[in-house]
């Protein structure tokens, strides 16, 4: 990356992951036994904002976790992989968490408790000094919405599939969805949208239009879990290190593609130097 690196703000949730493997998943009122927890750093937020920290951008977490023994873990494990956690609240709530019962198919149940992340306050941030503000759906609306108005620059990951606004919508630089949370949008009247499209890579579409499109790389995919927060914190990177759509969107699809390849939303999360080796080689 030559000049200094880009700085990106996320402004996201932050949650404990709790996975516990079954052989098969309960009936309503049914008690299965499962294997050992194993606790995962998780939230989209916190995945975008490590991703964009591996791949070198300055990034700066925007958050709030509880003040309990897990917002403290979560905290380090965010600041291990070079992310500025300074702005990341500590709430009385406890911190967000994701219990996951999982089968060996990969079939999953899942029940997220937001906890101290339905705290998040913007006030008094300045986030107009940042290249990109990138952010997702896990948090209030009325902070989405004033993440986007604030930025200079907005990038908004509409997922989880939650409604949004048109005001939002209309006001973000670049919306990115998946083809399930594209069902719920108005694709001819955004002007910058890119649809993640899993295997086939993905498109970038102003105003329902095909403008730019890049097909994702063969690799030995092991867990699709974080793919698209690995790809939206490349995008944003990219996009604020001054790359054009076409560039940034190559560059993304790569990424996702990458962090597919080993189990976990942070255990795969690719250098820039990885991406670009493979893009050099034509993937
Ligand atoms: P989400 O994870 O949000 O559902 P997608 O499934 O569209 O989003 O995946 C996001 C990106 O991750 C894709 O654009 C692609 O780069 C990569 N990806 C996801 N699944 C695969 C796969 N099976 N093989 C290769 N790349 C993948």
């Amino acid at each position: 990356m030559a000049g200094s690196p880009p700085r990106l703000a996320v402004v996201g949730g932050c949650n404990v992951d709790l996975v516990v493997e079954v052989t098969r998943l309960p009936r309503p009122g049914e008690t299965v036994l499962g294997g050992d927890v194993a606790r995962w750093p998780g939230g989209k937020g916190a995945n975008q904002a490590a991703a964009a920290a591996r791949l070198g951008a300055t990034t700066t977490l925007f958050a709030t976790v509880g003040d309990d023994e897990s917002g403290a873990w979560l905290l380090e494990s965010l600041h291990a992989t070079g992310v500025d956690t300074r702005q990341v609240a500590r709430s009385r709530r406890p911190t967000g968490s994701a219990f996951i019962t999982v089968t060996p198919a990969g079939e999953n149940e899942i029940v997220v408790s937001s906890g101290a992340n339905a705290d998040l306050d913007l006030s008094g941030v300045d986030l107009a000094g940042y290249d990109v503000v990138l952010t997702q759906l896990e948090v209030a609306a009325t902070v989405v919405d004033e993440a986007v108005a604030r930025a200079a620059c907005s990038v908004l990951n509409v997922a989880p599939a939650v409604p949004v606004s048109d005001e939002t919508l209309d006001r973000c630089t670049v919306v990115i969805a998946n083809e399930v949370e594209a069902d719920a949008l108005d694709l001819a009247r955004l002007g910058h949208c890119v649809l993640t499209l899993g295997a086939r890579g993905a498109v970038h579409l102003s105003h329902g239009r095909e403008v730019a499109r890049a097909m994702a790389p063969a690799v030995d995919v092991i867990d699709t879990v974080g793919a698209g927060d690995a790809f939206c914190a490349a995008y944003a990177v990219r996009f604020a290190a001054g790359d054009d759509a076409e560039a940034a969107l190559r560059f993304a699809v790569v990424a996702g593609s990458l962090a597919t390849t080993a189990r976990g939303a942070q255990g795969a999360l690719p250098t820039t130097e990885e991406v670009e080796a493979w893009l050099a080689r034509g993937s």
